[in-house]
C-alpha cells in the first residue's frame, strides 16, 4: 500500500483535501491525523472492519479498545445508551479538548471498536484539522495513537511515517503537537467518576466540576496488585532500547549521582544518555544529553518527552538516566509515562538528616 502524506495548517484548512481524507475513512481505509494530544490513527468508528485494520496496522492486541472521536456534542447521543449529568458537565467544561469519557455503549458501536467491552471511550479533540477531518469522515473516527505498538505515541508526522509507511492510506501532517501526552481518561460508569489514565486535564480540574473524583488505585501505588481498569494501561509500554533509570532527589545530588552512574556505564563501554532539565543540562558528562524543558515547565516537558525517547533509540544509547519531575497536577501524567518507559526502574536519593 502507498501511504500518501498531505499537509494541513490549522488556520487554513483545505476543504478539498480534508474531504478526500474523509472519503478514505468512509470507504473503510485508515488515515493518521493530528490532534492536540498526539497523532491518531483513524478508521470508521462504526465499521468493525476498520477497527480490525487499525489493530493490524499498529500490531496492537485487539482486546485493547479504541477511542471514538466526535466533532459535535449531539453525536455523543448516538454512541452511548444515556448521557449522565456528569458527562454533560465535563463536556461543557473541557470539550473540545484532551479529555476522554468512558460511557455505556449503544449497540450501534461494534464490539471490535471497544475490544468487546460494553462501554465506549469518547473524545472531542480541539485541533481544528482533527475536527474538520472527523466531520468529513462521517462523524465517528475510532483512533488509538498512530505508533506501532511498543513505540512512544508520535508527536511529529515524521514519526507516524516512520511507523506507518506502507501500512495506512494517508497521513495528515498538521505540524507540531501542542500537548504531547495522550488524553486524560475518566470512567463515568461507576458511582464515583474515576481517572483511568492521567493527562493534561488533572484530578483537581475534574473535581472542580464534579465534586468527588477518584483515581484508579494502580496509578497511585507502584506495588498495587489490582489490574488497571483501562486495558491499555495493562500492557508493557514503550521502553527505549537502552536501559533506562530515573533518579529522584535534590537537583545537585541528582546531577552528582547521574554523573557517577554515567562514568560506571562508560567504563563498561556503554553509550550513555541523560534526560535533563534545562537548569542542569550543562553539568552532565554523558555522551548524549537531551534537554526536556525547564524544571517547572510541565507543558514543555510533556511536549518534548516522547520525541526525546525516540531520539535516544536513533542515537543507540545503551544506558539512559533521567531526572525525575514534579508529580502534582499535569506532572502526574508526565511521571506516569516516564516510569512506564523506564519499566518503573528508579532510585530516590535520601535527604541527609
Ligand atoms: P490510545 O488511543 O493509544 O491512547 O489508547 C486508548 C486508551 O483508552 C487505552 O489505554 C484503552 O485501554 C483505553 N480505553 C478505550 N476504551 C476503553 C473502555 N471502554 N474502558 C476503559 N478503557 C478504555
Ligand atoms: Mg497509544
Amino acid at each position: 500500500m502507498r501511504t500518501l502524506v498531505i499537509t494541513q495548517d490549522e488556520n487554513r484548512i483545505d476543504e478539498q483535501e480534508i474531504a478526500r481524507a474523509g472519503k478514505i475513512i468512509l470507504n473503510g481505509g485508515l488515515v493518521a491525523f493530528p490532534t492536540e494530544t498526539v497523532y491518531g490513527l483513524g478508521g470508521d468508528g462504526l465499521n468493525p472492519d476498520s477497527a480490525r485494520k487499525i489493530y493490524e496496522a499498529k500490531g496492537r492486541p485487539s482486546d485493547n479498545p479504541l477511542i471514538v472521536h466526535i466533532y459535535r456534542m449531539e453525536d455523543l447521543e448516538i454512541l452511548v445508551k444515556e448521557i449522565p449529568e456528569s458527562a454533560r458537565k465535563l463536556a461543557e467544561a473541557f470539550w473540545p479538548g484532551p479529555l476522554t469519557m468512558i460511557l455505556p455503549k449503544d449497540d450501534l458501536v461494534p464490539d471490535e471498536t471497544t475490544g468487546g467491552l460494553d462501554t465506549v471511550a469518547v473524545r472531542m479533540p480541539s485541533h481544528k484539522v482533527a475536527l474538520a477531518f472527523i466531520k468529513a469522515a462521517g462523524g465517528f473516527v475510532a483512533a488509538p495513537s498512530a505508533n506501532l505498538s511498543g513505540k512512544p505515541s508520535p508527536t511529529l508526522a515524521k514519526y507516524v511515517l516512520e511507523d506507518m509507511d506502507g501500512r495506512i492510506d494517508m497521513i495528515i501532517d498538521g505540524g507540531d503537537i501542542a500537548i504531547g501526552l495522550e488524553s486524560t481518561i475518566v470512567d463515568l460508569t461507576g458511582d464515583v467518576p474515576m481517572i483511568l489514565r492521567p493527562g493534561y486535564i488533572t484530578l483537581d480540574m475534574l473535581k472542580d466540576v464534579l465534586g468527588e473524583v477518584t483515581m484508579d488505585p494502580t496509578l497511585l501505588d507502584d506495588d498495587c496488585k489490582e489490574r488497571p481498569k483501562a486495558p491499555g494501561m495493562r500492557y508493557r509500554h514503550y521502553a527505549p532500547k537502552g536501559d533506562m533509570l530515573i533518579i529522584e532527589g535534590e537537583p545537585d545530588k541528582v546531577v552528582k549521582e547521574i554523573n557517577m552512574l554515567v562514568e560506571e556505564s562508560r567504563q563498561k563501554g556503554y553509550k550513555t544518555g541523560v534526560i535533563a532539565t534545562a537548569e542542569n543540562a550543562d553539568k552532565y558528562r554523558a555522551d548524549v544529553v537531551k534537554v526536556v524543558g525547564n524544571r517547572n515547565d510541565d507543558t514543555a516537558i510533556a511536549a518534548s518527552l516522547y520525541r526525546i525517547l525516540r531520539e535516544f533509540d536513533d542515537e543507540e544509547a545503551d544506558a539512559i538516566y533521567s531526572e525525575s519531575f514534579a508529580t502534582d497536577g499535569f506532572g502526574h501524567a508526565i511521571m506516569n509515562r516516564l516510569l512506564k518507559a523506564a519499566g518503573h526502574k528508579y532510585i530516590k536519593i535520601q535527604e541527609e538528616v
